[in-house]
């Protein structure tokens, strides 16, 4: 089973996240690969903000 970020469709490995094509046979199940989780934080951040400041 490999994870694929859906952001960036790179592929993680023993060696780390790499850009890969894998075959559609392979089971791969999709995920933040660590930057990409890093900036869906930070939008998620940024939009709670935006929606406490909002809602005053
Ligand atoms: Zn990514």
């Amino acid at each position: 089973m490999v994870t694929i970020c859906c952001v960036c469709n790179k592929t993680k490995t023993d060696y780390g996240w790499q850009d890969k094509n894998i075959s559609n046979d392979e089971l791969h199940s999709h995920g933040y690969c660590p930057k990409c989780a890093e900036k869906a934080l930070e939008e998620i951040r940024l939009h709670r903000r935006e929606t406490v400041l909002t809602s005053m």
